[in-house]
């Protein structure tokens, strides 16, 4: 099998495997493990924030962001093709009561000029604006790398309407790893971050939710309402410290793979495809002469996994499990089912 439906099917490395063994643990839900308090110390320290907080997972970090930052009642800016607003199953609505903004962004991005024409005015028929979300690297958008000058505009226009603004930055070191521009740049922009653990860094499980240590504080409380308090979660903290330490560098290798079969794919008649459009590990293109779903399930049939996304295009996530060979075979396997 070459499985490129997601980078979050990573498998634990035999580093983690050590340090999970060798985890000293503790009730977290005291604050007593100790592992969980190094991984939030240093996963803190890296992103530049005072404070941060393990949770089981990128979804959970988003939503206790918008519940801590947020009263029911209130707009939350975000892009439409987010994961918050596109694959969170409505969350913020359900729990936190807020109503979402939907804004068309260009490649993931949007422009701070929109993001300020949709911060209401005082006005009694109009919700307020509470918390500004970005996305960095943008999925849907395919893995694109927002840039830093993007958003430290809307970080501009947030100060100026004091606004907190969110990062959804469940692959942000695929961002810096692929622009050169430090983490510490990208989080400066905003109030808080999530990222993942669990995706192209190889961790099993969990997400960091870094910010101001009063934000964290209450945070701490919103994961606990959820049901996000978790015991001896120093098992799997161990996983994400020898990910924090060893793995980040080595996404520059999914990039490349990326690289790769994007350039082979858009040789292809049947795809229309600029591989420049490819920023970090996500590709995702559109075919021209056979439906999405019948080469979904061709590619499936000869043991490559991708993920159709319903019309007409199709991503391929590249990740640890999968090498440069992989690559070269899933381009000859789509040119044969092009008939190519
Ligand atoms: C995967 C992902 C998440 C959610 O992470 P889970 O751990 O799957 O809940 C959030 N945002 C983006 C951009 C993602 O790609």
């Amino acid at each position: 099998m070459i499985d490129l439906r997601s980078d979050t099917i990573t498998l634990p490395t035999g580093a983690m495997r050590k340090a999970i063994f060798e985890a000293e643990m503790g009730d977290d839900v005291y604050g007593e493990d100790p592992t969980v308090n190094s991984l939030q110390e240093l996963a803190a320290e890296i992103m530049g924030k005072e404070a941060s907080l393990l949770v089981p997972s990128g979804t959970m970090g988003n939503q206790v962001a918008i519940l801590t930052h947020c009263k029911p009642g209130t707009e939350v800016i975000m892009e439409a093709d987010s994961h918050i607003y596109y694959y969170e199953a409505a969350a913020a609505s359900v729990f936190a009561g807020v109503q979402p903004r939907p804004l068309e962004g260009k490649r993931g991005s949007m422009p701070a000029e929109l993001v300020e024409w949709a911060i209401r005015q005082d006005d009694i028929h109009l919700p307020p604006t509470s918390l500004i979300c970005l996305e960095n690297t943008h999925n849907r958008a395919g893995g694109t790398v927002v840039p830093i000058e993007d958003m430290r505009a809307v970080h501009e226009v947030a100060a100026r309407h004091e606004l907190p603004v969110h990062l959804d930055g469940a692959r942000i070191f695929n961002a810096s790893v692929a622009s050169g521009v430090p983490v510490k740049d990208y989080t400066a922009c905003v109030t808080s971050v999530q990222f993942c653990l669990s995706k192209g860094l190889g961790a099993p499980v969990g997400s960091i939710l870094a910010g101001p240590a009063d934000f964290i504080e209450e945070a701490r409380r919103w994961r606990k309402r959820l049901g996000g308090g978790m015991r001896q979660a120093g098992v799997f903290a161990a996983a994400g410290i020898v990910a924090l330490k060893t793995m980040v560098e080595r996404l520059a290798e999914d990039h490349n793979n990326a690289r790769l079969l994007a350039e082979g794919l858009s040789s292809l008649r049947g795809i229309d495809f600029n591989p420049e459009d490819v920023d970090t590990n996500i590709v995702i293109v559109k075919p021209t002469t056979m439906s999405v779903g019948q080469i979904g399930s061709e590619l499936e049939k000869r043991g490559i996994l991708t993920v159709v996304m319903e019309p007409d295009r199709i991503r391929f996530a590249t990740n640890k499990e999968v090498n440069r060979r992989d690559i070269e075979k899933t381009i000859e396997v789509v040119k044969e089912i092009l008939g190519e």
